[in-house]
């Protein structure tokens, strides 16, 4: 056999992708010579060590570097050609190789033994076997727009299970299996050309999945680069592991009804019959366990495959996670039809595999519908994320007992009548942005907030949230907020101010607040009670109702009180107590603004669709314009400006208006200025005219001022030396 040597390359090079076991029988059938005769030649071993029975190695799965070394030199084949006729370029990436054994693992990435075919390929090529009909992922020849055949039609054997017998000289085309009749020694030799074969429609779903798997086979280790994968794209394995998911579900739960549009009739048949059997052969009961045991292999038929994978591509090629969760949500509506809980956070635990992060939130949007309101919060599925959820309690420091007006305005939804749906929906919404991508108990969650609500109400207004559609969108502004507070900070320390402020009973000096009212208003004096409590809810964020005994309003009334407190609030006395609580920060040394809101972008924000007004909508210039002098209705303000009451309130709040009767008014001008007024009145000795014309304000205004502050009046034009006024 030394004649081998130069003449093997010259004469009979490998074919393009063809199969290393494939080349060198053919070598021996050229050469009219036992298989071992060939193998010897080439220096290769007629026997695996490491088998237990004699058998040839599985080359064409797995050839060492000698190996390969020695075949080059005889050959004069280069290594790098002779490399790629094994599956080791796909080791890894389509497939895994056990290396000890050369065997494809089975489990993992749907590896498979033996080979499937292509009679027509082997008619057009005398024989030649392509490598990657062994790749599970390989059903269809695009050359012949044909199914691959499974199994050789004469024993029913898979074709190259074992390696070629090496005393026999190979018969390239023919079945090498064993026969079914006959001696031990017999092979069956069917011409596997003549394999009946399943034509597929040029262009349809079928060979375009088989052209798109082929090319994504011609460079293993190169990234996918589909949008559902994100820009960087993913491993082949990646992708091929999310692909074998699906497909498994396609096998295990689709009815063909789903599928028939996409594939050709006669595969649709087989694939069906396929999964009537359960994969050991035997027919299954459906319902059984024995069904999920369809993704597990690799199915042996080519149509099974074909169908699975060509429904499992169509979801992995959409053009965005949100598209892809689209696309699948017919067959993950099938899945749960079975019974089979596909919670979101069970789906990177199916099928025994992993499958991609982006898959799984894919899949999660494809159930948004369907799972609980919470599990929509912690899986962030409204910005379809593909972060699975995690300890998030770290928010809670950056979150207000009950969420800042500005956001409750917004998110909190209001029957037609102008009632709140829930009572405190401030508190459940803080509580509900805590457990954005979060995996903490409700319960746990509300006590982080410091809050008395109920897991129930809780639940009970996220599920109000996703019934509603003028609520739409709030779910996912509270995923937005919650992103930025994580991004971002919150100059705030919410928790400590919650630590230090809710033991105290008392926050404004009496005499300081009896001093401004004396000045402000004639009767009806609002409480101090509700000064403390101000400035507690001020300084926390925390509703006063969970503020120190000795200032949380008891009743209904009280609290109903409260709230008027807060919008008709004048101008004086809120900043009387803003720099009150400005001086207990000091006190303990916080240097954080008095208050804040974390603002969002609006072009982010203006899709959405939320129930309440942007309360920026109105300006404060606007607020003040709609308010008629002296007392006034706040429906009647709401009127004017068009909004809701809810919204005129907090402008209220935020913008004070001094709607006190004329003989007060510019009463907050007043307490400011009369310090000035009076030493200009008393050491300059201007008239009381004089001061009102500098001031742009009238005569008994600052008469009145000044008398209010005790300032000794003289009589009119009384002063010497100035000039008396006409
Ligand atoms: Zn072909
Ligand atoms: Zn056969």
């Amino acid at each position: 056999m030394s004649a081998l040597r130069p003449t093997l390359p010259l004469r009979y090079p490998p074919v393009t992708g063809e199969a290393l076991d494939s080349w060198l029988e053919f070598l021996a059938a050229r050469l009219h010579c036992r298989y071992a005769d060939v193998l010897r030649a080439l220096g290769l071993p007629t026997r695996d060590v490491t088998l237990a029975k004699p058998m040839l190695p599985r080359w064409a799965v797995l050839a060492t570097e000698e190996e390969i070394a020695e075949i080059a030199a005889v050959s004069g084949v280069p290594e790098a050609v002779l490399v790629a006729m094994t599956l080791r370029r796909f080791d890894g990436h389509a497939v895994v190789i056990h290396h000890d054994q050369r065997r494809v693992h089975r489990p993992l990435l749907w590896g498979r033994a033996g080979s499937r075919y292509c009679p027509a390929c082997l008619m057009d090529s005398g024989g030649r076997w392509q490598v990657t009909w062994r790749l599970g992922w390989s059903f269809a020849c695009v050359r012949h727009q044909m199914l691959l055949a499974d199994r050789c039609p004469a024993c029913h054997r898979i074709p190259r299970f074992h390696a070629h017998p090496r005393s026999a000289t190979p018969r390239p085309g023919r079945c090498a299996s064993p026969a079914t009749a006959g001696s031990r020694r017999a092979r069956c030799h069917h011409p596997l050309t003549d394999t009946p074969g399943v034509t597929l429609q040029p262009g349809g779903a079928v060979l375009r999945t088989q052209h798109l798997i082929d090319h994504l086979l011609t460079a293993p280790d190169r990234a996918v680069r589909w949008p559902l994968h994100g820009p960087g794209g993913a491993p082949l394995q990646a992708v091929l592991s999310d692909a074998r998911c699906l497909a498994g579900w396609v096998l295990n739960y689709a009815a063909g009804s789903d599928l028939a549009e996409a594939v050709e009739p006669e595969v649709l048949h087989r694939w069906e019959h396929y999964r009537s059997h359960r994969p050991d052969g035997s027919p299954h009961v459906r319902g059984t366990q024995h069904l999920a045991q369809h993704s597990y292999f690799a199915p042996d038929d080519a149509a099974a495959t074909a169908v699975s994978l060509t429904a499992a591509m169509q979801v992995l090629t959409a053009p965005s996670v949100p598209a892809a969760g689209q696309a699948v949500q017919w067959l993950t509506d099938r899945v749960t039809a079975s019974g089979r809980p596909l919670h979101p956070g069970g789906v990177a635990l199916l099928n025994g595999g992993t499958i991609s992060l982006r898959l799984q939130a894919a899949l999660r949007c494809s159930r948004e519908a369907q799972v609980m309101p919470v599990a929509r919060l912690r899986h962030r599925t409204a910005i379809a994320s593909t972060r699975a959820p995690g300890d998030q309690d770290a928010r809670a420091r950056m979150l207000p007992t009950a969420l800042w007006p500005e956001w409750s305005l917004r998110l909190a939804p209001w029957h037609a009548s102008g009632k709140p749906v829930a009572r405190r929906a401030d508190e459940l919404l803080a509580v509900a942005c805590l457990l954005v991508g979060n995996t903490t108990k409700i319960h746990a969650a509300i006590r982080l907030m410091d809050t008395t609500v109920s897991s129930h109400n809780v639940s009970s207004l996220l599920a109000e949230l996703t019934r509603r559609p003028d609520c739409a969108d709030v779910l996912h502004a509270l995923v937005l907020l919650a992103d930025h507070l994580d991004q971002h900070g919150s100059p705030i320390d919410y928790a400590r101010r919650r630590a230090l402020f809710t033991p105290r009973p008392n926050f404004v000096d009496p005499a300081h607040w009896h001093d401004l009212q004396r000045r402000l208003r004639s009767n009806h004096t609002p409480g101090i009670a509700h000064a403390h409590r101000w400035i507690f809810h001020t300084l926390t964020g925390t509703p006063p109702r969970l503020a120190h005994p000795a200032i949380a309003p008891a009743t209904r009334a009280q609290r109903h009180q409260y709230l008027r407190f807060r919008w008709r609030i004048l101008p004086a006395e809120a900043e009387l107590l803003n720099g009150t609580a400005r001086r207990i920060l000091d006190e303990h040394g916080i240097d954080e603004p008095l208050q804040w809101a974390p603002r969002l972008d609006a072009a982010s924000l203006r899709p959405l669709r939320l129930p309440g007004p942007d309360p920026d909508s109105i300006t404060k210039a606007r607020l003040h314009q709609a308010a008629p002098s002296g007392d006034f209705s706040i429906a009647q303000v709401a009127q004017t400006l068009h909004t809701t009451t809810a919204h005129v309130i907090y402008l209220f709040s935020r913008h004070p208006v001094d709607w006190s009767p004329p003989r007060f008014r510019r009463t907050q001008h007043t307490a400011t200025r009369v310090g000035q007024w009076r030493t200009w009145y008393e050491q300059d000795h201007l008239s009381l005219q004089d001061i009102a014309d500098r001031e742009g304000t009238s005569l008994a205004t600052v008469r009145l001022a000044l008398l209010k502050n005790d300032v000794p009046l003289r009589p009119a034009g009384s002063y010497p030396g100035r000039p008396r006024r006409r």
